[in-house]
């Protein structure tokens, strides 16, 4: 099968084109027609076999994970999604494959609206790289350089259970079945939270996706803003979502590993945003208008750096916490 016939096959559909998008994928470039007043808000991720997925992940969930961590991006800047570009460097031409990452690539995307308008096929090791365009009104797009001292520091959904996932993969843990397959789902199939992007516009000061970890993404906000910031990590943490699977306390980590997979897992891609005190009940709206949890877990302040209590208010200094780790 040559290229073309392969993207013909696989990722060109016939379909009414999007308001935005005038002209989609078959030409030398794809046209995008941005609304009179808005920006287009562009991002791109590339993932590699062994770096950023295992080969034997399930296609249509490595199809799914491609665009969601773009989608993500797009929701931390508070955009809607429009279009996006799929460059594949592929080993060879295996139809099951294709077939099954085409679907999980496609459910997400018409999940949210969002074109595939061109791209780039060759052969090589297996590569994917994606590109994403969406819209945001002009100057209402959320920056990690927003954050402003006595803001509340907040994060959507749960953390860590990515990491705990890797690690059973590793053989670093093991874990009973249902704990270790929700776990999984949320390493290869991440929920980007593009609803509650859009819906904080107006209402958070900053925002930033968390997939370095919950401790390393925030660095970047306070170093973006200038402002330092303290963590409750006690009760007003989120903690792993996949403690509603476990049966009994052994299911899992260690507390002081969860802990450690929370603040510093990493592929949660979760927001964390700050927001003004006096906006309390926007962000209640702006959770549930999205149906998405969040959670109010710190604050920022003047005094530069970054300070994680525990329950007791006490200051946790493992590595992972510490600011330097991640400076
Ligand atoms: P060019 O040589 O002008 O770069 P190509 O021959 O690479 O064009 O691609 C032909 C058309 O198919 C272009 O519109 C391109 O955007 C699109 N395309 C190529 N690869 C992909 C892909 N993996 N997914 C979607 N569209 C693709
Ligand atoms: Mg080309």
């Amino acid at each position: 099968m040559g290229e073309f016939e392969l993207i013909d096959r696989f990722f060109r559909r016939a379909r009414p084109a999007p308001r935005a998008v005038p002209l989609g994928i078959g030409d030398d470039c794809a046209l995008l027609a941005p609304a009179p007043g808005m920006q287009l808000a562009v991002s791109t991720d590339m993932l590699l076999e062994g770096r950023h997925f295992l080969s034997t992940v399930d296609p249509s969930r490595l199809g799914h994970k491609a665009l969601a961590v773009n989608l993500s991006d797009l929701a931390a800047c508070g955009a809607r999604p429009v279009a996006f570009t799929l460059s594949l460097a592929l080993p060879s031409v295996d139809e099951s494959w294709l077939e099954g990452f085409a679907r999980g690539l496609f459910a997400l995307a018409d999940e949210h609206g969002c074109e595939l308008i061109g791209g780039d096929t060759t052969r090589g090791p297996l590569a994917i790289s994606v590109t994403v365009f969406g819209e945001v009104p002009a100057g209402q797009a959320l920056l990690r350089s927003g954050a402003r001292a006595g803001d509340d520091l907040y994060i959507s959904g749960t953390l860590g259970d990515a990491r705990l996932a890797l690690e059973v993969f590793r053989g670093a843990l093991t874990a009973p079945a249902p704990v270790f397959e929700l776990a999984r789902a949320r390493m290869e199939q991440p929920t980007p939270r593009v609803a509650l992007g859009q819906a904080l516009r107006g209402v958070a000061t900053s925002a930033i996706d968390v997939s370095d970890g919950l401790l390393g993404d925030l660095g970047h906000v306070l170093r973006g803003s200038n402002v330092g910031a303290t963590v409750w990590a006690g009760s007003a943490l989120p903690l792993l979502g996949v403690r509603e699977k476990a049966g009994d306390p052994g299911d899992l980590p260690d507390e002081a590993r969860q802990l450690e997979f929370v603040l510093a897992g990493g592929d949660d891609y979760e927001l964390l945003f700050t927001a003004p005190q006096a906006r309390r009940e926007a962000v209640a709206s702006a959770a549930a208008a999205s149906a998405t949890p969040v959670t109010r877990i710190g604050r920022i302040e003047a005094q530069p750096g970054l300070r994680v209590l525990d329950g007791q208010g006490r200051e946790i200094r493992s590595s992972f916490a510490s600011f330097e780790h991640f400076a």
